[in-house]
């Protein structure tokens, strides 16, 4: 592949920045496939420029044409499929399954949207709830609606869903009204540049999406009280835009969705070899090494009864040793590398430390690998690794530093679903929980116990062997977040991810002004 010079898309035309800029790499190689600068871009226009000419744009459209708009994006992302998958071969570090997942979902949840829009028809505006009587008569009459804010929903995204991440964030933002900019991590920004450029060619209203390719310099400075930040990424940084001085100032709201630690519980009634255990196991195996466990979604902690732990370390042992590691871009491969060096120092770091508290039980942190068609020596790669707690209860780091590759550990417990509970609410607050049971008592005491920690919560059980898709995809159906270490933001959730986007206000009058202008006269 030819070298790409990574243009950004703002004010409504291609631009590039100054300067070298950041160098893109395929990570089983480290060749470099693009770069990437915005130095010396004007951020304030073209925040102004979206807030002005594709706020209007949408405004003006229904929810039902706003929906029409969301289906041909996703029928432009379709016919692109195959170059977008590719690109996350070559930087992204993904085997052609990786990337499905990811240009697939993106493909899916724009459409999902656009038939949700569809649905809400020739409306501009949504009623929230039923409309209350505030008087002693009903002629004083109140109604909740939602309305598109006026400003641009800046979004900013993680490096490992390089088009899911912009497409379930635009999608809502979108269909809400509300024109985006987007912005992917940069160094896996050649999809999300690839997929913008078929977004263009596709011919969008004016000025309804927006592309940074690169840093996001001084963007966070221009930001308005009607604007919304989204944001998806480490802890860290949510923290620091969380506390942006303009973000604080103008009472930007923000969406943070940062690190979990998803943990999977299996209850004491599961034994070896029944389907729930099947179902257990390979959701597992994939959650762990699907995308090199780069995904928010993945499997960090494995809560099993002490008498089954040997038995079930056999048969994740035995799974992982036939993930075949090697150039993403080989058929017979399974698990490419990581995707970046920092991603690499980081995991290898992540490791020592929870081995401060865990026994490496599958795998060889330092062993030297020899990925299938890669030159010796190169690439970002990293293999499976499984620990063991050594004290489920006491195990800081276990509980607290997520290591983002495919790494996950088992820490024993009692079999008693109250101490599953606590043990899994130790992990400070996470996106997704999966409790693995045919025992209805079991699974409505951890349920219960761990729902109040987590935005999700995954049952397996044999009654859904054939239909349960994992508790790593992340549907546009039901909502995507979790509180606390999560970073307490939500997306998602059908029409609960459009209103996310809008400003609630009640509208206080007389009932047939109020009926009249948020339609919801009874017919
Ligand atoms: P990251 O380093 O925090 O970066 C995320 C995004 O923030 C990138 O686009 C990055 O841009 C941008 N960024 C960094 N500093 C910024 C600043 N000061 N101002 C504005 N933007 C800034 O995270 P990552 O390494 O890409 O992603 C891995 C993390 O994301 C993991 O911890 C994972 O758990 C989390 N994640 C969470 C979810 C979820 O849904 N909860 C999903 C996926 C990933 P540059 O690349 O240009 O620096």
């Amino acid at each position: 592949m030819t070298q790409v010079q990574i243009e950004s898309y703002l004010s409504g035309r291609w631009q590039a920045g100054t300067g070298p800029g950041a160098v893109l790499v395929n990570p089983a190689t480290e060749a470099p496939v693009a770069s990437a600068s915005t130095v010396g871009l004007d951020f304030g226009n073209a925040l102004a420029f979206a807030r002005t000419t594709g706020g209007a744009e949408l405004r003006a459209l229904t929810f039902a044409q706003r929906g029409a708009v969301l289906e041909r994006m996703s029928g432009a992302l379709h016919a692109a499929r195959e170059g977008l998958i590719e690109a996350q071969l070559v930087n992204g570090g993904c085997t052609r399954g990786d990337a499905k997942f990811d240009v697939d979902g993106a493909i899916g949840v724009l459409y999902h949207y656009a038939e949700l829009g569809k649905s809400l028809g020739d409306r501009r505006l949504l009623a929230d709830g039923e409309g209350i009587q505030l008087g002693r008569s009903p002629r004083f009459w109140g109604q909740h609606v939602y309305v598109p804010r006026r400003g641009v929903a800046v979004l900013i995204n993680a490096f490992n869903f390089p088009a899911w991440g912009f497409a379930e964030k635009a999608a809502c933002a979108l269909l809400a009204g509300m024109p985006v900019i987007t912005k992917p991590a940069t160094s896996t920004a050649l999809t999300a540049y690839l997929a913008t450029k078929v977004l263009v060619d596709a011919g969008l209203p004016p000025g309804i999406l927006s592309f940074v390719g690169g840093g996001s310099g001084d963007l966070l400075d221009h930001l308005q009280g009607q604007d919304i930040l989204s944001f998806t990424g480490s802890a860290n940084t949510g923290h620091k835009l969380r506390s942006h001085r303009r973000v604080v100032e103008a009472s930007v709201p923000v969406n943070v969705e940062a690190d979990s630690l998803n943990a999977a519980v299996l209850g004491p009634d599961v034994e070896l070899g029944s389907d729930t255990m099947q179902l257990f196991l390979r959701d597992l195996s994939r959650e762990i090494t699907q995308k090199t466990g780069q995904k928010c979604t993945a499997v960090r902690r494995i809560f099993v009864p002490a008498e089954r732990v040997d038995d079930v370390v056999a048969e994740l042992s035995a799974r992982f040793s036939e993930t075949v590691i090697g150039d993403p871009a080989l058929k017979e491969v399974r698990m490419g590398p990581l995707a970046s060096a920092d991603q690499l120092r980081d995991v290898r770091a992540g490791v020592e430390r929870l081995q401060k508290d865990a026994t490496v039980v599958y795998g060889d942190p330092q062993a030297k690998l020899a990925p299938l068609g890669v030159e010796p020596g190169r690439g970002y790669f990293f293999p499976v690794l499984l620990l063991k707690a050594k004290n489920s209860a006491h195990s800081p780091e276990v509980h607290s530093h997520e290591v983002f590759g495919p790494v996950a550990t088992v820490l024993p417990y009692s079999g008693k679903a109250e101490e599953a509970a606590e043990l899994v609410a130790l992990g400070g607050g996470g996106l997704v929980a999966s409790i693995f049971s045919d025992d209805r008592d079991f699974t409505e005491t951890a349920t219960l116990g761990i729902a109040p920690f987590h935005g999700r919560v995954y049952l397996g059980s044999a009654k859904v062997l054939e239909h349960a898709m994992g508790p790593g995809l992340v549907l546009p159906q039901t909502i995507h977040g979790g509180p606390g270490r999560a970073g307490g933001g939500e997306e998602l959730g059908g029409l609960r991810g459009v209103e996310h986007f809008m400003q609630r206000t009640a509208i206080q009058g007389s009932r047939p002004i109020v009926e009249h202008l948020t339609g919801t006269k009874p017919t």
